[in-house]
């Protein structure tokens, strides 16, 4: 039992548990790799419209500290707790280590609803959180981003909040900024081009011509949102889209341009047509070449994992797919390619560490440059999954997941136990 006890945790420790076994990593050694080195707990009253003042919980769980700042977005969600919180943080320490970023992993956010805010009390809170984070965080220390319920402007709040208590402005306390303000261009789209990306690399390996090729993709935030756009850049067909108020199927495939209207004008995909809709859960499990979960974690279970019936798994989101789903899914091996979070979503933060690295240098890359170094990032990392997973017989999951605990095990390691 710790403090982060819940399911999501259990479900990173888990995991977690089947890369140790496979390294062989003693047990005297696990807890060591595993639990946070830090985690905060904050609360940040803020002002409402009506004059009232409300009360929300906000965390930041910093995973290790052995390679340089921590790094991981921060999360705006009513049913965000400690736990998921450290589970997404110590995936930041896996992916990052996987892409070979200088960082440890780390994840924050607040118990909120945003939706449920007005832009004036969205700011209280996003200035707020920052304001009571100060003490932890720092360029060197610890560097947030984006994740679901924030965005650019977010990050631009959280930005002038440390810049007001540093006295100048500090660009690189925060990456996925608007790029007035000293973002990068290509931090927006990183995430979903990323994943387009790996997936042609994938369908590549499955012998799967992109032109006439279907795809689904649930989640219809930035990251689902960029995905679904460019994979039909790519010449795929998009026949289902969802988000958590309504789902969309149409063999023929989507209206990306119409979706978008509609989301740029609603927030959501809810609302958008009478046709084609389609129940939320059935979307997972209809027939397709890529399935891409782009929303929350644990949407692929024992439950439903026999009935998914994609040729490729491009996992945007961080943890969709449990152990449970993930030892039905290995008897598929050979038929069904998986692209696992760690990898399948790296596209993000290995821009945001661009972003943080042209704010500390104070010199900026045209767009092009960005894709360029982004896409040769994705090919190492795949590579040397592919290569991890074929010469130990292993499934994807376990192969990427390996290179990265082993990297942040040896930094530990070298660094050794202090004092
Ligand atoms: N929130 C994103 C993730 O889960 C991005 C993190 C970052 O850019 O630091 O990977």
């Amino acid at each position: 039992m710790t403090i982060y006890t819940g399911p999501v945790f259990d479900m990173a420790r888990r995991q977690f548990a089947v890369i140790a076994d496979h390294l062989g990593i003693p047990e005297r050694e696990r807890d060591w790799l595993l639990l946070p080195k830090r985690s905060m707990t904050v609360s940040c009253p803020v002002r409402r419209d009506d004059g009232e003042v409300s009360v929300f919980e906000g965390y930041r769980v910093q995973h290790h500290l052995a390679l340089g700042p921590t790094k991981g977005g921060t999360r705006f969600s009513a049913s965000l707790d400690i736990g998921e919180t450290a589970a997404l943080a110590m995936w930041m320490s896996w992916k990052c280590a996987l892409a070979g970023l200088p960082y440890g992993g780390a994840k924050g956010g607040v118990a909120v609803d945003p939706n449920a805010l007005s832009r004036r009390e969205l700011e209280g809170v996003s200035r707020r959180y920052m304001q009571e984070m100060i003490p932890f965080v720092g360029p060197q220390i610890d560097v947030m981003a984006p994740d679901m319920g924030t965005n650019e402007q977010v990050m631009a709040w959280f930005m002038d909040t440390y810049s007001m208590y540093r006295g100048s402005a500090v660009p690189e306390i925060v990456t996925g900024k608007p790029v007035e303000l000293g973002g990068t261009l290509g931090r927006r789209e990183a995430t979903g081009r990323g994943v387009a990306f790996l997936v042609a690399r994938a369908m590549e390996r499955m012998k799967i011509a992109p032109r006439g090729a279907t795809a689904i993709v649930q989640g219809y935030g930035n990251v689902g949102s960029v995905t679904a756009r460019a994979m039909s850049g790519r010449g795929l067909r998009i026949i289902g889209i969802g988000d958590h108020t309504a789902a969309y199927y149409d063999p023929k495939g989507l209206d990306l341009d119409a979706i978008d209207r509609h989301v740029a004008k609603s927030g959501v995909l809810g609302g958008y047509s009478a046709q084609g809709l389609i129940e939320p859960d059935l979307l997972l499990t209809m027939p397709c070449d890529v399935l891409a979960p782009c929303a929350v974690e644990r949407v692929i279970t024992h439950a439903n994992a026999d009935k998914i019936k994609c040729r490729i798994l491009a996992e945007g989101a961080n943890g969709p797919t449990t152990p449970g789903a993930d030892l039905i899914l290995d008897q598929r091996k050979g038929e069904l390619f998986i692209i696992p979070d760690i990898l399948c979503n790296a596209g993000g933060v290995i821009v945001s560490y661009f972003e943080w690295v042209q704010d500390l240098q104070q010199y900026y890359w045209g767009e092009s440059e960005v894709t360029d170094k982004l896409n040769l990032a994705l090919d190492r990392a795949f590579a040397a999954v592919e290569a991890r997973a074929a010469r130990d017989n292993l499934s994807n999951r376990t192969a990427a997941m390996a290179i990265g605990v082993e990297k942040v095990r040896k930094a530990m390691q070298l660094r050794g136990l202090f004092p």
